[in-house]
């Protein structure tokens, strides 16, 4: 495996720093492109690493998939009537579909699902991104984690788009609270700092049929976490998700901070992260590495 993560790590090189990190908000912008790191948990407890993987970073849209889990933890299947299991086709941020679909967001994975789900959640919380935070925290086995409240200010102040979605989403019935307080929480959530390894044990029970071999604990039942595993498979990586089904073949989600989490059903987790991305906004490098290292053990979902 080790000796796997340094091919991995040569094939890609040159593309380490192509492309453009993400600068809508100030404090992402001044992040080092030419940063580089995979880590692998196995699912019987091995961890694998190499570059820049202890380094933290915004996981951003990858902490949609704990809010999920939180959700589907706290609500039965009726939340599927506020969320849809389809891809989009469209952008992350896009607000189009919201209109002619009566405010039903595609996909928990897309802006617009994530509010909801994170709308859900405030209901359910007395403080939704501490639940978050000591959920994550226990499940990826680091009580360290810290959220970064620069970045997630600074989400907060040119929130516009989000807010114009949760608005949108009110005004057809489908949101409960305070849009204020939800994107808070959002922010906050996208704003927690992970490494490569913390994101890789993380996700551990996505690869381990719902169970958490670092907590402990079965996060999710067997046929929860195959269910979670398919919305990544189908709108993980936002508009690219056909071509990362076709090139990696993996579940995976990514995040604009440059992290990318794949999922190797019943083997192994894996995060790799660089923050340099390409034009729907996931991880040039990372997107790169995944699809080295499926090419490398012969093996996808499909
Ligand atoms: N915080 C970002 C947003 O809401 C998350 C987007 C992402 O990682 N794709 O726009």
């Amino acid at each position: 495996m080790q000796s796997l993560l340094r091919t991995i790590y040569n094939d890609v090189k040159p593309l380490v720093g192509q492309g453009k990190v993400a600068d809508y908000i100030p404090a992402l912008a001044s992040v080092d492109p030419n940063q580089f790191g995979i880590a692998i948990y196995s699912n019987t407890g091995e961890l694998f690493q190499i570059g820049d993987a202890e380094v933290p970073f915004s996981i951003q849209s990858i902490s949609k998939v704990f809010s999920l889990t939180l959700a589907i933890k706290h609500y039965g299947p009726d939340m599927w009537q506020r969320v849809g299991r389809e891809p989009s086709g469209l952008p992350f941020n896009s607000l189009v579909q919201l209109e002619y679909e009566n405010g039903v967001p595609r996909n928990p994975f897309i802006n617009a699902g994530a509010l909801v789900i994170s709308d859900m959640n405030q209901s359910r919380f007395a403080s939704p991104h501490y639940a978050m935070s000591e959920f994550v925290r226990r499940i990826s086995g680091n009580p360290e984690l810290k959220t970064d409240l620069k970045v997630a200010d600074s989400e907060y102040e040119f929130r516009h788009r989000n807010a114009a979605m949760a608005h949108l989403m009110k005004s057809n019935g489908n949101f409960e609270n305070d849009v204020e307080e939800v994107l808070k929480s959002y922010f906050a959530n996208c704003a927690l700092r992970m490494s490569c390894v913390d994101l890789a044990k993380a996700f551990n029970f996505l690869a381990n049929k719902g169970f958490c071999s670092i907590s402990n604990e079965q996060v999710l039942s067997e046929q929860e976490a195959r269910q979670v595993n398919a919305l990544m498979a189908t709108s993980g990586m936002y508009d690219e998700a056909g071509s990362f089904a076709f090139q990696v073949g993996l579940p995976g989600k990514s995040g604009v901070g440059g992290g990318v989490v794949a999922i190797v059903p019943n083997r192994f987790s894996v995060c790799v992260w660089s923050p340099a991305l390409n034009k729907v906004g996931n991880s040039t490098a990372g997107v790169a590495a995944l699809e080295s290292m499926t090419k490398h053990i012969g093996w996808s979902v499909y």
